[in-house]
């Protein structure tokens, strides 16, 4: 893309109205806007973003066995009726109303909806365990939306719903999220620590939030320090396997949000704890038969008895984690974009547009990455090189390569990852073996 044909709006400024960092980087990087409170327009470099976070989150979800459908955003009241949640929803929920004055509801969260297609659809046991996940908008009425789109109120999750026969096959779904949600965020470049969370009154110990450390959390969370340096399982895990040691591992050492957290009874010692605060990216929850019980979602076991589904829900807040990744991975000139997310791969800057050597080695690497298959920004723009450089930081390319009369001369150009490290001086072949090798050929 060419810088001088992309629709992004950055700003000097920083906006008065944010009080986070990543609120005010979205917004200067031109990545959002606000169009009421809590809710957003994304433009062309935010939209990147959040397609690439949902996209790592989809392949995760793939490859772990679950499969994509899509929900509707709009619900219908009778639903949450049967399931006793339209009136204990309370204020959070959008209540709509058509023209022939039925009650419908931008949806919060989808239990309903996915029991009552199960309960239609699934005639056998032997259609278990399924795992049925999508990635839609949600409305919450948050008494205090805040934070740009950490704390939005339409928001994009992913959500999905696991249907077992019996509890010891729904803790294997569980542990099959519990890993799939660790190999997500790892992608991301984010730590996400599993902490307990609370089981209300389905009791147990099967839910976990997990919670990325940052100084801009909303909650406090305390964990082991071990936490820190865990190893995530890699792509070869088999989800079939047994995954029980995996989530004994990590569960072994404390971790609790501070709804969870007794300072009293906590085993780890204070040289061994660290006390932050969290953001919370995801959810997974089992609650065995809440829902398929009143909702119906019945089968006939191989016994021939009747059961009620046990169920489990899991969530990961899409468009917080663009916020969250930021809150993660900055500096004082703007953002740093781990390269699985980065909405471009490398900025190329020409520093003197309308010279004609720049120029011309300018548009011919910009087509070299390109038939290379890399994502590349191509500031063109016939702008001052303090303002390039600046805009390049402030947007987060994990790499720059520029172009300048004076390296030309010698047949070279530069290239500097934002992460910081050293700036490379590179002739104009090691340049396109570096962008060949980066591409994977
Ligand atoms: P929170 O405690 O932050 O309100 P929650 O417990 O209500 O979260 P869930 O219902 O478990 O959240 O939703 C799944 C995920 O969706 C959360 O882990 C979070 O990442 C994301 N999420 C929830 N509410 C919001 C919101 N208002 N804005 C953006 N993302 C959200
Ligand atoms: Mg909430």
């Amino acid at each position: 893309m060419r810088r001088s044909r992309l629709f992004l709006p950055t700003l000097r400024e920083t906006p008065a109205e944010a009080q986070i960092v990543s609120h005010r980087l979205m917004l200067r990087a031109g990545m959002v806007r606000q169009a009421s409170a809590g809710i957003y327009s994304w433009l062309p470099l935010g939209l990147r973003v959040l397609k690439r976070v949902e996209q790592i989150v989809r392949e995760e979800q793939d490859a772990s066995g679950a499969q994509e459908i899509l929900m509707p955003t709009i619900q219908s009241a009778d639903l949450w009726r049967k399931s006793g949640r339209y009136e204990d929803y309370g204020k959070e929920m959008l209540r709509i109303r058509d023209r022939h004055d039925r009650d419908l509801l931008y949806g919060p969260t989808n239990e309903e909806l996915i029991t009552d297609i199960l309960a239609s659809d699934l005639s056998s046991y032997r259609d278990l365990p399924l795992n049925l996940y999508h990635i839609q908008w949600k409305f919450r009425d948050e008494v205090r939306p805040r934070f740009g789109v950490m704390r939005g109120r339409e928001f994009l999750m992913k959500d999905n719903y696991s249907f077992d026969l019996d509890f010891a096959a729904a803790r294997h779904s569980y542990n099959k999220m519990f890993v799939a949600y660790l190999r997500t965020f790892k992608r991301m470049g984010l730590k996400a620590i599993p902490m307990r969370a609370d089981t209300g009154p389905i009791g147990g110990d099967l839910s976990h939030e997990f919670v990325v450390l940052a100084d801009t959390g909303e909650s406090a969370v305390f964990c082991d320090k071990a936490l820190l340096e865990m190893d995530v399982p890699g792509a070869e895990l088999d989800y079939d396997a047994d995954l029980q040691p995996v989530i004994d591992k990590w569960t072994a050492y404390y971790a609790a949000t501070d709804d969870m957290h007794v300072a009293d009874k906590c085993p780890v010692g204070e040289d061994q704890l660290v006390t932050a605060r969290g953001i919370e990216v995801g959810h997974i929850f089992y609650f065995g038969t809440k829902y398929s019980e009143p909702l119906g979602a019945v089968v006939q076991g191989p016994d021939g008895k009747r059961v009620a589904l046990e169920m489990g829900s899991y969530g990961i807040g899409v468009s917080r984690l663009a916020g969250a990744i930021i809150e993660a991975s900055h500096d004082d000139k703007g953002i740093i974009w781990p390269e699985s997310v980065a909405p471009y791969l490398i900025g190329l800057v020409n520093l003197k547009s309308g010279d004609r050597d720049c120029d011309t080695a300018g548009d011919d690497l910009y087509g070299f990455i390109q038939r290379a298959g890399l994502s590349v920004l191509y500031d063109d723009r016939n702008e001052r090189a303090g303002g390039k450089f600046a805009d390049m930081e402030l947007i987060g390319l994990p790499w720059r390569i520029t172009i300048g009369p004076r390296g030309l001369k010698n047949g070279k150009v530069e290239l500097q990852p934002r992460a910081g490290g050293a700036t490379d001086e590179l002739s104009l072949d090691e340049i396109r073996n570096w962008i060949t090798a980066k591409a994977g050929g």
